[in-house]
């Protein structure tokens, strides 16, 4: 296949461009960046894992009616998606106090929250991500109050789906980020779900003894990143074939049977 023109190189992920207009293609790298990318490092194998278990989620979310900008997975480390407009947004959802918030405000982590919130940050890395209030989204027009109200109200609605289908497989979903787009179909613009969906984005607590499985075991140097990765791929029922047999060979088993 002819080389795709690149468009964006992001800290986790690379776009080029789609085989069709108003397409793209979303590249995962096994790359983890940390604390505004002062802390950077390889995972191998991360890049597959989450572009599978955002292909997984994205599907998900997509089935109760959230529009998302996936398309679908063109092969292990690539995905097909919509060209959006990003909105310059981190849209976190908290169920439960972990990271910043815990620091800011001083509440002990792991401390279940009153109600799920909803906090907005902009997207500048040279300003550390400011988090903002809905005012000044509003007032410097970076979303409009009518599209703040689908972005909060597509929040909740994932946050509540996705703590339902976590808890059934035995993981708590503390918190996590979301990105929005803005997508034109004829004269209509609709807000779309972007970015991805996957661990380096969420974090998740297992439910039984609170194990993190999720990139704080990269930003706190606990190790064993890959593994808690796999294992949420694994609960999920989707880990990719490659990796099983991969950690199969690993442990001198014979890989299970691909199907
Ligand atoms: N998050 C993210 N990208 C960011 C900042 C946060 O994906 O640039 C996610 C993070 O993984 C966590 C949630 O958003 O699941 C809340 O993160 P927090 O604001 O507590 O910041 P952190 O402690 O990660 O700096």
């Amino acid at each position: 296949m002819a080389r795709r023109r690149q468009l964006y190189e992001g800290k986790a992920k690379v776009l080029f461009e789609g085989p069709e207009p108003g397409t793209l293609v979303q590249y995962f790298k096994d790359d983890a960046t940390a604390f505004n990318n002062q802390k950077k490092d390889v995972i191998t194998g991360k890049g597959v894992l989450n572009n599978r278990m955002s292909e997984y989620l994205m599907e998900r979310v997509g089935q109760i009616g959230i529009p998302t900008h996936f398309i679908k997975r063109l092969n292990m480390r690539e995905q097909l998606v919509r060209e959006v407009e990003i909105i310059p947004l981190e849209v976190v959802v908290r169920n439960v106090a972990a990271g910043q918030i815990s620091q800011r405000l001083g509440i002990a982590e792991g401390t279940q929250l009153p109600r799920s919130i909803v906090e907005y940050y902009l997207k500048a890395d040279e300003l550390g991500d400011p988090l903002l209030a809905e005012e000044h989204v509003t007032a410097f027009g970076w979303a409009t109050p009518q599209e703040l109200d689908e972005i909060l109200s597509y929040a909740l609605r994932i946050n509540d789906f996705l703590t339902g289908l976590f808890l059934g497989i035995g993981l708590k979903l503390i918190d996590f980020k979301l990105e929005f787009g803005r997508y034109w179909e004829e004269e209509e613009m609709r807000i779309v779900l972007a970015d991805e969906l996957s661990p380096d984005n969420m974090r998740l607590w297992d439910a039984q003894t609170d194990e993190k499985m999720d990139k704080d075991r990269f930003r706190r140097d606990m190790g064993g990143v890959r593994e808690a990765y796999q294992e949420v791929a694994r609960r999920l029922g989707i880990l990719p074939e490659e990796v099983q047999a991969e950690a199969a060979a690993e442990m001198g088993q014979a890989p299970k049977s691909v199907h």
